[in-house]
């Protein structure tokens, strides 16, 4: 039930994992990262169980670094608590990963649309729906922004979502809908989390986002806008931290 997200110079796969620890506190059964790695392609880990779980994976099938990544944590609700179903979910053939916190209520429509075009699926989960749409639809539009604003306007329910493509190697393209999700402003770096605990560490400077909008992070721009495309301005503030 956290989700992170960091694009910059730092040590990804670190800054992930002590994001989606920091975040612990919100409870989850399974955890998972994607990097974009310095070679152009998706490589993923996840795990069910706790966050030493994915820890100890890493130890023994060790993710190559990169500067763009996402991480989860899981709080299953479609389908059991499983490595296959743990997140990050993949698309487009494995160049698109994504991670969802919350629950994507019409997900059996949509996922049968997919089947008949042919698609097929691993996982039980409603975000494997939302990962392979989005990927047929970022193969129609060629643009992942784009790509995410036509797709959250098909979902229902309750949804964080990050996305990564392999396309847009300093690219996270994140959705909000009934569900956390905050922006840590940094120099040549940027992050995402559920919440400012994800990299208070790293930065004070956040940017709330607002119901029902998609943001796109670089390591030297943040673009907030609505569903539809409009540009919407981001609202920084200091973070307010004694801990
Ligand atoms: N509904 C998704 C799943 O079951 C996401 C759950 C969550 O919020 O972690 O995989």
């Amino acid at each position: 039930c956290g989700i992170v997200g960091y694009v910059g110079k730092k040590d990804t796969i670190a800054v992930l994992m002590g994001g989606l620890k920091r975040q612990e506190y919100r409870g989850y059964d399974s955890a998972g990262i994607a990097i974009l790695t310095e070679q152009g392609t998706i490589e993923t880990a996840k795990k069910a169980g706790k966050l030493q779980a994915l820890v100890d994976l890493l130890q023994t099938s060790p993710v190559s670094p990169g500067h763009t990544g996402i991480g989860h944590t899981r709080w299953a609700t479609h389908g059991g608590p499983t490595d296959v179903n743990a997140h990050p979910h993949l698309g487009d053939g494995g160049k698109l990963a994504l991670i969802h916190n919350g629950i994507i209520e019409n997900f059996a429509e949509i996922k049968a649309e997919l089947l008949a075009k042919g698609y097929e699926f691993e996982s039980e989960t409603d975000t494997a729906v939302a990962a392979v749409m989005l990927g047929d639809v970022y193969a129609q539009v060629g643009d992942l922004r784009e790509a995410m604003r036509l797709v959250v306007n098909r979902l229902e329910g309750a949804f964080t979502l990050l996305a990564v493509h392999t396309d847009a190697p300093h690219l996270i393209v994140a959705a909000r809908h009934n569900s956390p999700l905050v922006i840590g402003l940094g120099e040549g770096e940027n992050f995402l989390g559920s919440d400012v605990a994800a990299f208070v560490e790293y930065t004070q400077r956040a940017a709330a986002v607002g119901q029902n909008q998609v943001v796109a992070i670089t390591p030297d721009a943040v673009e907030v806008t609505d569903f539809d495309g409009n540009p919407v301005a981001i609202e920084e503030y200091e973070i307010a931290w004694d801990a």
